[in-house]
This record gives structure tokens, sequence and C-alpha cells, in this order.
């Protein structure tokens, strides 16, 4: 029987980083996937195509919308080529995940094709496509096994016309009408790559707000603008019943109320979150709990409660993002080589990659209000940026949260041209404790949108912005 230092479960960014870093450090490191391809939810179904779908149909927009005012001129009809679209996304993918398996090959680490479950606490059966286990033996274990679209008890999803995500990521058609029940980051990213491609697009979301989890100035600006672009909400909306009859999708739900209100489509996305996968894990066999939420429990080394068996990203408490399970995967692995990493969980940033795109790290102004922190808040416009009125994208504005003593900058909240990218200065100059006004006197280059950062910084020092 082969016999390992570590053994992960599951191969998304968690698990694949976690193996890598292992195998880094010195450690027999083997990874078990039950897919044919490496790279989990976030490479195959998640973050890569629908950034990559996001991109092709924001190009197409430019084209029908954006081009004339460039002084670009088209000759004939600008046309979607669904299929050319979604295979397109497919190469990207596939590209993705055969860089996986070369990082696993470059750091010796044993990849093994099955379904990977306990049979105690240092055996791990691994059941393959032809039905025959190997077993193999390892001294610890990361359980790596992400999450998978969740639903409401009452919807069937038929996977053609009630999908979700990873259906809306292969569609053969541009919808007509698309209903997406849930307002968060995964449905209005889809929302709008359809909405692009021509479909109409109505959101309904059972809270007041869109992006809930979000600071409220975020979701107000992020609705203003896809209300703009003729995105329908019908928020504080719940939802009842889902119902197919032929080709159309038939959503009722409760206004606030306690109206019914009907809508009707040709496809109704249910994008109302995720839930963590454990199914065939066999988690009890090691001594593993699994909490009433279906989450692995851990404690903050992220061990479980059996103690050479750890638990990282999508399948334990936390935010569900692809960034966390990264770092979460390299924690485990440096604690198992002895050493005494950390991650400040307060310091994860979270992205909606709409256009504008939202962005956000730290604290919220509903969090500092309801903990009842004295806060200071600078806020700067995009519009107001030179960069921002040459490539004419005009919406949004970065707001900075300071304390109000100390001026320590406790959250950065931003939606606009390329934020996702943005937020990457402050979670920096939050990792170092940096006040607003250190970050104020940073030279910033110009023209670029990073300079609304530094202008927010400026009017959350001493309301001294420039250019407003
Ligand atoms: P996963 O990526 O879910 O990987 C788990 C792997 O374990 C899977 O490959 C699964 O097959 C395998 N597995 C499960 N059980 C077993 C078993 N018993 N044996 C063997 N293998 C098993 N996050 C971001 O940060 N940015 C984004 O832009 C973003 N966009 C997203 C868009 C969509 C449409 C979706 C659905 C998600 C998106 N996410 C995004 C979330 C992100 O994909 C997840 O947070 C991330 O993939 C979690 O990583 P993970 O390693 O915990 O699990």
């Amino acid at each position: 029987m082969s016999q390992y230092d570590v053994a992960i479960i599951g191969s998304g960014p968690g698990g694949y980083v976690a193996a890598i870093r292992c195998a880094q450090l010195g450690m027999k490191t083997a990874i078990i996937e039950k897919y044919s391809t490496l790279g989990g939810t976030c490479l195959n179904v998640g973050c890569i195509p629908s950034k990559a779908l996001l991109d092709s149909s924001h190009h197409f927009e430019d084209a029908v919308k954006h081009f004339d005012a460039h002084g670009i001129e088209i000759s004939g009809e600008v046309k979607v080529d669904l299929e050319k679209m979604i295979a397109r996304k497919q190469g990207v993918v596939d590209q993705t995940t055969k860089g996986i398996e070369f990082l696993m090959d470059k750091n010796k680490i044993e990849v093994f094709e099955g379904v990977g479950s306990f049979k105690d606490a240092t055996h791990i059966n691994i059941k393959k496509a032809d039905e025959s286990t190997d077993t193999i033996e390892a001294k610890n274990t990361i359980i790596a096994t992400g999450s998978k679209p969740s639903t409401l008890p009452f919807i069937k999803l038929d996977k053609e016309k009630i999908i979700t995500s990873t259906e809306a990521l292969k569609l053969k058609e541009v919808p007509k009408h698309l209903i997406i029940i849930g307002g968060g980051v995964i449905g209005l990213e889809l929302g709008q790559v359809y909405k692009r491609l021509g479909a109409d697009v109505t959101v309904v979301e059972y809270m007041d707000r869109i992006i809930p989890t979000m600071d409220g100035a975020l979701s107000k600006e992020l609705t203003k603008v896809l209300k703009k672009q003729k995105v329908k909400f019908a928020l504080s909306h719940k939802v009842k019943s889902v119902e197919r009859i032929g080709d159309e999708v038939i959503v009722k739900a409760d206004d606030k109320k306690g109206q019914e209100v009907e809508f009707k489509g040709d496809y109704c996305l249910v994008a109302v979150g995720r839930r963590p996968f454990t199914e065939g894990l066999n988690a009890e066999a090691a001594g593993v709990k699994i909490d009433e939420r279906g989450k692995i429990e851990v404690n903050d080394h992220l061990q479980t409660s059996a103690s050479n068996i750890y638990a990282i990203g999508d399948v334990i408490r936390g935010a569900m993002l692809a960034h966390k399970a990264e770092e979460e995967g390299t924690l485990v692995a440096e604690q198992l080589a002895g050493q005494k990493p950390h991650i400040d969980y307060n310091l994860i940033p979270g992205v909606v990659y709409t256009w504008p795109e939202v962005a956000a790290v730290g604290k919220t102004e509903e969090e500092l209000k309801e903990a009842g922190v004295a806060y200071k808040s600078g806020q700067f416009p995009m519009r107001a940026l030179g960069r921002s009125r040459a490539s004419m994208d005009l919406d949004g504005f970065v707001k900075i949260l300071a304390d109000k003593e100390t001026d320590e900058v406790l959250g950065v909240h931003m939606i606009g041209a390329r934020c996702a990218d943005l937020i990457a200065e402050a979670v920096t100059a939050m990792e170092f404790r940096a006040s607003a006004e250190d970050i104020s006197r940073m030279s910033h280059a110009h023209p670029t949108f990073a300079e609304a950062v530094k202008e927010a910084a400026l009017a959350a020092t001493e309301d001294r912005a420039l250019h407003v």
C-alpha cells in the first residue's frame, strides 16, 4: 500500500494549492480528485469560465453600444455566435486545468482519480470509474471537497430550463427572459452575461437589496447601474414556487406586502448560494464531525475533530471564495511543516466581476455602526478621474472608512472600472495597518483608476480630495 505524509481530497484551489505547498516543504503528497480534470469548481464551473463569458459578452456589448462613440464603425450587424463563445470559454478552462496537471507533475505530487472516502483516520479508499478501489495510507489528510450549488426545497432543478450556475455556463441559446433567483455575486455576474447577449433579465431577491453582505452604498450604486443597463429587480420578494410548463418557466413570489407576483420566462437560474459538499467522504469513519449545516467543524488551526485531519475552503466556515481556500491550503501545509502561519480573515477581499466591478475589504459601514466604532469616511467618484473620462467608464466610487481617532483604515469599498484589481492596494495597506493619510501621501500614477483610492484617502483624512 502506498504511504504518504499527506493526502488531499479534492483538487480545487484549496486542495491543489495545499498539495503544491506540502510538496514544496518536502512532504510526500497525494491528491485525490473524483473528476477527470483537476481544479475543482473554480477552474471548471466557477471563477474561470464565468470570467471568460463576462469578458466575451463585454466585448460584444462594447461593439454594439460603445464603439460608435469611440469613432469605430462596423459595417453590418454585430452578432453573437453563442456556440463559439462557449467553446472559447471551454478552451480557457481546458488550458487552465491542464496547467494544474503540469504543476502536480512538476512538484512530484501523485494524482489519484476517483472518489476518496475514509476507511479510518489514516487510510483512504479511492473508488475509481471502473469500480475498482485503491487504498492509500496517509499520516495527515486535508479535506478540500468544496461545495455544490444549493437550491430551495420546493424547486425541482431540471437542469434544462430550471438551472444552476453550472448549466448557465454552457447554454445552447440566449434566453429570451432569464429569471434569476438570488441577487448575490453568481446571479448578478451570469445575469449580466446574458443581459449583454440580448436576454431580458429579472433578478428576484428575498432581501431588500442585492449583494446584501457588502456595504450598503455598493448595493445601491450597483443596483442603479444595472437598472440603467435594463436589468429588472424584484427586491424583498419571497419565491414560493418555480414551475416549468413546456418551454415556459413560471416563478411565483410574495412581495413585501404579501401579494403574489408572477414572473414568466424561458429560463430560471437558481443562484441562492452553495452548500458544503461531503457526500461519499465517509467522514464518520475517521471521527471527523460535520455540523448541522453540513460544514466540517474545524478549530483555529483548521484541524477537524480528528487530530491528523484538516479541512479547508468551501467545505468549512467562512466566505466561499477561491483565494480564501488557497490561503487555508497554504496555512495547513505550513503548520504541518512546523511553521506558524496566520490568516487575517478580515482582510480577505470580496469581488463582484460585473462591469463596473465591485470590490471590498475590511469592515462595512453597517458593521462599524453596529460595533459602535467611531469612524470617518472619504469617498471619491470615478467620474472625476481623467482615466475614467478617457475610457468612458464613469460609474462608481471609492469609499474609505478610517478610525476617527487613529486614522487607521478599517474598510475600503469600491465600485468602478478595474476595481477587482484596485482592491489589492487596499489589502496591502490594511495588512500594514496603514492610515488614510499614509495612502493619501503615496504617489499614484496618472492617469489611472487607482487615483480614486488616493483621492478617497485624501477625502477621509481631512476632506482634502483634490479633484472634486
Ligand atoms: P472546489 O473548488 O469546490 O473543489 C472541490 C473538489 O473536490 C472538486 O473538484 C470535487 O470534485 C472534489 N471532491 C469532492 N468530494 C470528493 C471526494 N470524496 N473525492 C475526490 N474528490 C472530491 N470564487 C472567487 O474567489 N472568485 C470568483 O470569481 C468566483 N466565481 C465563481 C463563479 C461561480 C459560477 C461559482 C459557482 C463559484 C465561484 N467562486 C468564485 C467560488 C469558488 O469557485 C469556490 O470558492 C472555490 O472553488 C472553493 O474551492 P475549494 O478548493 O474549497 O473547493
